[in-house]
């Protein structure tokens, strides 16, 4: 298919503005002063429509509704002064400006322009009484204010002053403040009236939120009074209210391509039973309940005419990739192709070998496809891969290049997909639409996200869980330490490796610079190779070369290296059984998610294995019932649950994985409080008033629908 074409169809995130003919809609050239150049201009601002200006938020707000005396000014004040020029002049001290020194009869002042018309320094004389707003200064000849805004008051004139704070909004090119403010009257005065609440009155006072109407008045003309502080911290009730709306959009706007991909149309994946049997057989253990029940939840999802959707959640360790391997056999075995993406060389190999020894023994055909595949390989894989010849793909980003063709792409597989973009998962999804069919699609993460997020997060996903873990897995024990415990586990190291056994030491993001970071490692593997050199100390970080982090953290998981001193690259998925010794740096630093991660990658094999957590005294309170949660369970779900509680769900899910919504006014950590509620407006809506859901969606997410119709 053509991939133009269809990218004009499904618009990808941050797409949305751009009109596929270059045509402004012609609604925001109603506006008063509003021609085409400033249609344009106010799309960067994602303004498509008048009303959408009401959306357009203030930044910060600035109190210009009274005077201060200048006698009763303070240092690093704004504000308002009204007064009479005494002086004003033209200095040539290291650089040229134009200096008026002005009096109110309570003190004096001095304004300072750099920058001035002759128009400006004519208006400015001597005796003239001038209103201004500015920052207060100290300078050497008292206070100042350097190029105030400034109204120049006419004898006996005192015209009023503003009745509001006044709303500072972001700006773009071309498109001053007071330009923008006077649109936003405009529409204020003209369209607010009109616009929707489809919210009910009733729901939103049991929250104490104000209506839509009173909201956007309160944030684009907030009264004198209004408490500065709770609006610049985002947690004004009007704030919550649009935040409350802004997430239910998403949420809606999920739900809704989940409800539409039941319609849409997706290979039926048959399955061979026998071959079914086999792989399972020479697996060499036995699936987990969980991991049965979860493949059920696949099976049935991938023999249905609809696009399965799913997400595969568990801990780090659980077994996923074996559920990978049965789907992508299905697909497969049905005479299709199945396509599985990891995010990172390493973690995409380590996949790679997996299949290969639980598929090719089944006659099926594997490729590999990553950055580093160049020159004449790369071209043979494209070329499999179109033929049909590759009948299972895994690797990195490499998967949905443009130049990647699939001959029939039925099942897209995403590990780790936390470390994604929903952007990535799309364009990956997209190499699998032919016609009307779109492909299945896999989803797994090893973050455990709790399930009001997920709800939110995740509506157009079902959810498989997996929460056992396979047998004979000893729980690891976590104990946490003051750092200058340090020697005595170098030592246990020691012992440790002398028994076959091998231990991870990370020393994480410091701050958040890439050198420090690799400055402790540094030091630390120093530190190592000199006390306990009989062991093999590696060091693994994230300035290497991806091939040399490969061949290092190979060596480990072959036993050539006793003890991998790394930074956070070994973060997700890498599986090496003999690893039974953790041991984290600077553990008062870090989210809870982000260690249970870490301490993810020991525990796998028979061996008892420990998590050292070193800390830094004295610790905060929040670090110390983080360290407390980690010795009380090992269990991700549990983790996460306190993570969202102590942290929010920023932590959870990742940075990329919060910034993926593009929140307006929203913020899912600050907001994480409102998604109860987000649930409940939803069913409310879906169920008594379904005709609010396209509006609320367009008004926040826009005409084109950002998650697209996938
Ligand atoms: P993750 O869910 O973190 O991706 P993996 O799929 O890498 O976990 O599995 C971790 C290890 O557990 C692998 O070595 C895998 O072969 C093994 N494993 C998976 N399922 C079982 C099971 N049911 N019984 C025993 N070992 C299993
Ligand atoms: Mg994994």
């Amino acid at each position: 298919m053509n991939s133009s074409t269809h990218a004009a169809e499904t618009p990808l995130p941050g797409e949305r503005n751009q009109n596929a003919t270059g045509e402004f809609p012609a609604a925001l050239t109603v506006l008063r002063g509003v021609g085409p150049a400033v249609a344009a201009r106010l799309q960067k601002l994602n303004v498509q429509r008048p009303e959408d200006l009401l959306f357009v938020l203030p930044q910060r707000y600035e109190d210009r509704t009274q005077v201060t005396r200048i006698g009763a000014l303070q240092v690093g004040q704004r504000a308002v002064i009204q007064a009479q020029i005494e002086i004003s002049e033209i200095v040539y001290r290291r650089r040229r400006s134009l200096l008026c020194r002005i009096s109110d009869g309570t003190g004096q002042l001095t304004l300072r322009f750099f920058h001035f018309s002759q128009a400006q320094l004519n208006g400015l004389a001597r005796g003239t009484n001038l209103r201004c707003y500015g920052e207060v200064r100290l300078a050497r000849a008292g206070l100042e204010m350097i190029h105030p805004e400034y109204q120049l008051l006419p004898a006996d004139k005192n015209p009023p002053l503003e009745q509001h704070l006044t709303p500072i909004y972001p700006t773009t090119e071309g498109l001053q403040q007071f330009r923008l403010r006077k649109l936003i009257d405009q529409v204020m005065n003209q369209y607010l009236p009109a616009v929707t609440d489809w919210l009910p009155k009733k729901m939103l006072a049991e929250l104490s939120l104000p209506t839509l109407q009173e909201s956007i008045t309160d944030l684009h003309r907030p009264r004198r009074n209004a408490d500065l502080a709770m609006l610049e911290a985002g947690r004004h009730p009007a704030q919550r209210r649009l935040a409350l709306e802004e997430i239910l959009a998403h949420h809606l706007s999920l739900r809704r391509i989940k409800d539409r991909s039941q319609h849409q149309a997706a290979i039926p994946l048959a399955m061979d039973t026998g071959l079914r049997s086999r792989f399972l057989e020479q697996l060499g253990f036995a699936l987990t309940g969980d991991q049965q029940s979860a493949l059920e939840d696949i099976e049935v999802d991938l023999a249905r005419p609809h696009p399965m959707m799913r997400l595969l959640q568990g801990d780090v360790g659980c077994g996923k990739t074996v559920l990978a391997g049965a789907a992508a056999l299905r697909a497969v075995a049905a005479g299709h192709q199945a396509a599985i993406m990891a995010p990172t060389e390493l973690l995409a190999e380590q996949l790679y070998d997996n299949f290969r020894r639980w598929l090719e023994p089944l006659g099926i055909n594997i490729a590999w496809l990553s950055g580093s595949l160049v020159g004449k390989a790369r071209t043979e894989t494209y070329a499999a891969i179109a033929s049909g010849g590759a009948q299972l793909v895994v690797g990195t980003h490499a998967l949905f290049q443009e130049a990647v063709l699939y001959h029939s792409l039925a099942l897209v597989i995403v590990d780790e997909q936390h470390r994604f973009g929903v952007h990535q998962r799309l364009t990956l999804m997209e190499k699998g639409v032919t016609g009307s069919m779109r492909p299945h699609q896999l989803v797994m993460t090893a973050t455990p996200i709790p399930r009001t997020l997920a709800m939110t997060m995740f509506a157009d996903l079902d959810v498989s869980s997996i929460r056992e873990m396979p047998p004979g897995r000893r729980p690891v024990q976590t104990v946490a330490l003051p750092e200058d415990r340090r020697g005595s586990l170098v030592t246990r190291v020691r012992e440790a490796c002398q028994q076959g056994q091998r231990a991870y030491w990370v020393c994480p993001l410091i701050e958040d610079s890439d050198a420090l970071d690799y400055q402790a490692a540094e030091s630390t593997y120093a530190m190592l190779a000199e006390s306990v050199p009989e062991i093999g100390v590696g060091l693994i970080h994230g300035r290497m070369r991806a091939e040399e982090k490969n061949r290092v953290m190979k060596k480990f998981a072959a036993g050539k290296l006793g003890v991998l001193v790394a930074t956070t690259v070994i973060e997700v998925g890498v599986d090496v059984p003999a690893a039974s010794l953790m041991i984290i740096e600077n553990s008062e630093r870090m989210g809870l998610s982000q260690l249970h991660q870490l301490r993810g990658r020991v525990g796998r094999g028979s061996h008892q294995s420990s998590c050292v957590l070193l800390y830094k005294s004295p610790l905060s309170a929040v670090a110390k019932q983080r360290l407390a949660v980690l010795r009380k369970t090992n269990d991700g779900f549990e983790v996460a649950q306190h993570d969202l509680e102590l942290r929010g769900p920023g932590e959870v899910l990742g940075k990329k994985q919060t910034g993926l919504m593009q929140l307006r006014v929203a913020d899912l950590v600050r907001d994480a409080a409102l998604l109860p509620m987000v649930q409940k407006l939803a069913r409310h809506l879906l169920e008594n008033k379904p005709a609010a859901v396209e509006p609320i969606v367009q008004r926040w997410i826009g005409p084109d629908n950002r998650y697209g119709n996938v």
